[in-house]
């Protein structure tokens, strides 16, 4: 194959995936669209500059190396651009430099003062530090959402931005005719420049694709596990959390002690300031839940104005001077609206496994038992369960 029909091939390649994106892509989730857009328009762009590289030998040099190698730098921008959107890094313009100044390098060396190797220099000194910039971007991200596809995605840009640069290296030590094109031994490299400037738009627009679904993949999750009203974990995960606790805590070991919470007189808030400020209050309490949870707590939204607190590790005795602080604690910070001053207490019941509890339903029944006592004993406290 010669280097022209390569690059043709390379763009055609290109071209199909960025139509692929834009297909799929229609589909993803509105917080993803605007990276997807700049992934595809960077593909769109690279082909762009694949094609004008096949077509050099129809126009002057003068015309082609400017508008290729344009092409090619906005592109990799774009793919720079896209990376940050995906991770909600702010727009920036300064991002556009590298490639700026390898447009003007190409137009100074190519048009104005031709020079083959100070042209390759700086052109390719341009896409490597573009490369880099997406590469450093990848490995700084830290969750451990999506690690594979990053993974992936940052080694294409490792490889690209060391063949640039090696590639320059070559053309520089070998001395290059204007068109790039080497002869003889060097002839490789006039073949393997389109393979490789392919990578990024087909490998890398697949690993895209995956980093994308592995985020929508990982938001559903969150979404199925959160109670969407306060932010804490739903009902769902309190249970698998709870049972899994349960079966795991070793015979002698300290108990798994939990708080069933209600809110008192909820309806009432709902009654005199609207169903908004119920929320609202709900809000508040879930707050104090979560600022009150030490490493391997649990605060979960049970249902309705009903909350539990998973302790790890607390005795009976010392989860009751917990549950005491709490109420405390809620009771002496009243919701503060636009228009009132709302008081608010909890009333808790609370309970630590026993030998007679078979699985941690029996744990959250016996907690009910209690919470209902500390009701029905005039609220704003803690009652305990019956040990088993
Ligand atoms: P008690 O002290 O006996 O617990 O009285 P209460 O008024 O808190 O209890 P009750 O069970 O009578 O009322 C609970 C109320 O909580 C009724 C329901 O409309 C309200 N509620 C449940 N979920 C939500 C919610 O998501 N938002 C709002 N604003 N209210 C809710
Ligand atoms: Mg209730
Ligand atoms: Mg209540």
């Amino acid at each position: 194959m010669d280097p022209a029909t390569a690059f043709v091939v390379a763009s055609l390649m290109m071209l199909a995936n960025g139509w692929v994106l834009g297909m799929v892509g229609r589909d993803f989730p509105a917080p993803l669209l605007p990276c997807t857009a700049s992934w595809r328009i960077a593909t769109l762009l690279l082909a762009g500059g694949a094609l004008i590289h096949a077509a050099r030998s129809f126009m002057p040099l003068e015309v082609s190396a400017p508008v290729a190698n344009g092409l090619l730098l906005l592109g990799c921008t774009g793919y720079w651009r896209a990376l940050r959107q995906f991770y909600g890094l702010p727009e920036a313009r300064w991002i556009w430099a590298p490639a700026a100044v390898g447009i003007a390098g190409v137009v100074w060396f190519a048009v104005l003062h031709p020079h083959t190797s100070l042209r390759v220099l700086i052109l390719s000194s341009c896409f490597t530090v573009l490369l880099l910039a997406s590469f450093a971007l990848l490995v700084s991200q830290k969750l451990p959402e999506g690690a594979r596809s990053r993974r992936v995605m940052a080694s294409l840009f490792a490889v690209i931005a060391v063949f640039t640069a090696g590639r320059a290296a070559y053309y520089v030590s070998q001395g290059v005719s204007p068109s790039l094109d080497m002869v003889g031994d060097g002839g490789w490299i006039n073949l393997a420049s389109p393979m490789v400037a392919a990578l990024l738009p087909v490998v890398g627009t697949t690993a895209f694709l995956l980093m994308c679904s592995e985020r929508i993949g990982r938001q559903w999750e969150l979404a199925a596990s959160t109670d969407y009203l306060t932010g804490l974990p739903n009902r769902r995960t309190l249970l698998t959390v709870g049972e899994r606790r349960f079966g795991g805590s070793a015979p002698g070991a300290r108990r798994l002690a939990l708080a069933l919470i209600d809110i008192d007189h909820f309806k009432s808030i709902n009654d005199s300031h609207g169903h908004e400020v119920g929320d609202v209050a709900l809000r508040h309490v879930a707050e104090r839940l979560r600022a009150a949870c030490r490493d391997g707590d649990l605060a979960a939204r049970h249902g309705g104005e009903e909350f539990v607190l998973l302790w790890g590790g607390l005795d009976t005795t010392e989860a009751r001077c917990a549950g005491e602080r709490l109420c405390a604690q809620v009771a002496s910070e009243p919701l503060r609206t636009d228009h009132a001053l709302i008081p608010m207490t909890i009333s808790m019941g609370v309970a630590s496994a026993g030998e007679g509890d078979r699985s941690f339903h029996d744990l959250l029944r016996r907690a009910d038992h209690a919470l209902y006592a500390a009701k029905a004993g005039g609220r704003n406290r803690v009652e305990t369960a019956q040990e088993r």
